[in-house]
C-alpha cells in the first residue's frame, strides 16, 4: 500500500465512523427523554400527564414552598439551561421568571407562560393598594383553564417531537376528560348550597373557582399570604360570619391557621381545609397525592362548609 492508498483507506474509515456517529445521533434524537421543568405542582402534574413516558418533569418549587415568596437559586438556573421546556404560570406569580429567562443561555428552551391568553381576574382592592394593578394568578383553580394549559403543553411537545403528536394529544385528552368529570361534580354539588360565600382564613386564592361556580370569596389576606392582615380585616371577617351565620371558615395547610382558629372560636364557625394545591406540604408522605385528589378533597370541604345537598 502506498501513501496515497493508506490516506484513502484512512479517509474512508473516518467517513464511515463519522457516518455512524451522525446516524446514531439522528436516531437518538427521539429516544432522549424530553426534559421539562415546571414552577408549581399542578403544572408538573399536567406536564407529566401529557409527556407520559417520553419525558421527565421536574418541579422547581420544593414541597412546603410559599409560592408567592419563593426565589430561585443559581442551581435552578443551571437546571433550566439544559431543559427543553419550561412551564410557569405568569401573571406576577413568579416575579423571578423574567430575570431567570433573560439570563439562562438555552436557545432550545420552549417556554409556556400558562396564563397567557386566559381571562385574568383583576382585584380592585389590590389595584388601589399597588396603584398599577394586580392580576389574580390562581388560574389553575378553574378546570377549564387547566384544559387550555394542557393543550398548549401538548402543542409545544409536538413541535419538539412531531412524530409523537398523536401520543401527546391522546394523553392530553385523557387528562382533560378527568378535569371535565371533576368540573361536572363540582357544578352539581356547588349548585345546591345554603351558603354562596367561601370565607377564607388564608389568602384570596379561590377567585377563579368561585367565579366558575357562581360563588364568592372573602379572605383575611389579599392575593398573596405574605402580608399580615390588619385588625380591621379580622373584625370585618368576624362580623361577616356572624351576620350571615356562616358555618365554616376555610384555611390552607401551607399558611398559618392560627387566625382562622381565632375567628372560629370567636364566631362558633368550624374550620376546614381548602388547599390551593400549588405546592405539596413540607413534612408528609406525598405518595398518592395528586392535583386531582387535592381538588376532590376540597370539594368535600366545600360541601361540608357551605352546606351543599
Ligand atoms: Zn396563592
Amino acid at each position: 500500500m502506498n501513501k496515497k492508498q493508506i490516506f484513502i483507506l484512512f479517509l474512508s474509515i473516518a467517513c464511515f465512523v463519522m457516518g455512524i456517529g451522525i446516524s446514531s445521533s439522528f436516531q437518538s434524537k427521539q429516544t432522549v427523554p424530553i426534559k421539562m421543568m415546571t414552577s408549581i405542582f399542578p403544572l408538573k402534574e399536567f406536564a407529566h400527564a401529557v409527556v407520559g413516558d417520553w419525558g421527565e418533569v421536574e418541579l422547581l418549587l420544593p414541597p412546603g414552598a410559599e409560592i408567592h415568596a419563593w426565589q430561585p437559586k443559581p442551581s435552578d438556573l443551571v437546571k433550566l439551561s439544559s431543559a427543553d421546556v419550561f412551564v410557569y404560570i405568569g401573571a406576577e406569580l413568579e416575579p423571578w421568571a423574567d430575570d431567570i429567562l433573560r439570563s439562562v443561555k438555552n436557545p432550545n428552551l420552549h417556554v409556556v407562560e400558562a396564563s397567557k391568553g386566559l381571562f385574568l381576574i383583576g382585584h380592585e382592592e389590590e389595584v388601589e393598594k399597588h396603584k398599577n394593578g394586580i392580576r389574580d394568578p390562581h388560574i389553575w383553580l378553574d378546570f377549564t383553564n387547566d384544559k387550555k394549559i394542557i393543550d398548549r403543553i401538548a402543542e409545544v411537545l409536538s413541535q419538539i417531537d412531531p412524530d409523537r403528536r398523536a401520543v401527546f394529544q391522546e394523553n392530553a385528552d385523557i387528562y382533560k376528560q378527568k378535569l371535565d368529570a371533576l368540573d361536572d361534580v363540582y357544578r352539581k354539588v356547588l349548585d345546591q348550597c345554603d351558603q354562596k360565600t367561601i370565607v377564607l382564613g388564608g389568602h384570596a386564592a379561590f377567585g377563579y373557582l368561585a367565579r366558575r361556580y357562581n360563588l364568592s370569596q372573602i379572605s383575611l389576606y389579599g392575593l398573596s399570604p405574605d402580608s399580615k392582615p390588619t385588625p380591621r380585616q379580622l373584625i370585618d371577617v368576624i362580623d361577616f360570619i356572624k351576620e350571615r351565620e356562616i358555618g365554616a371558615i376555610f384555611f390552607e395547610i401551607n399558611v398559618s391557621s392560627k387566625l382562622a382558629r381565632v375567628i372560629a372560636e370567636e364566631t362558633g364557625a368550624k374550620t376546614l381545609v381548602l388547599n390551593p394545591g400549588a405546592s405539596l406540604p413540607r413534612k408528609q408522605d406525598h405518595s398518592g397525592i395528586t392535583f386531582l385528589s387535592i381538588m376532590k378533597k376540597n370539594l368535600e370541604s366545600l360541601k361540608n362548609g357551605l352546606g351543599c345537598h
